[in-house]
């Protein structure tokens, strides 16, 4: 497999990954929270600062991370262009490759996935 698409996995368990902490981390911090309140600082600023910014973070990085995961035969972002933005696109928004297709060194015309059974 092509080590673009290893790293393409690695962004997107990291993605759900962060998703699930988000979500796990919602107790611990809700206790912190509760500890906080106690010296006075309000319940709903302490949970915007300790829960929702630092998972949200996590979460925009990760997805980012996930989005601008570089095609393995362009280059570009395999999922989004300026415009239009689709993390479950089946085939680069730029250059056209099937998704865990293998990218490097064919030219253009001469890609299998330009045949019709790849589309
Ligand atoms: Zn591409």
């Amino acid at each position: 497999m092509d080590p673009v698409w290893d790293e393409f996995r690695r962004r997107r368990r990291a993605f759900w990954l962060a998703i699930l902490l988000g979500l796990l981390w919602s107790v611990p911090g809700s206790l912190t929270c509760s500890f906080l309140v106690r010296y006075g600082l309000d319940y709903d600023l302490a949970f915007l600062l300790v829960v929702v910014l630092p998972a949200m973070g996590n979460i925009t990085v990760a997805h980012l991370s996930w989005m601008f995961c570089p095609c393995p035969h362009c280059g570009q972002s395999f999922h989004c262009s300026w415009f239009y933005g689709n993390p479950y696109a089946r085939h680069c928004v730029h250059c056209g490759l099937p998704k865990w297709a293998p990218g490097t060194g064919e030219k253009k015309g001469s890609r299998k996935w330009d045949s019709p059974e790849w589309h």
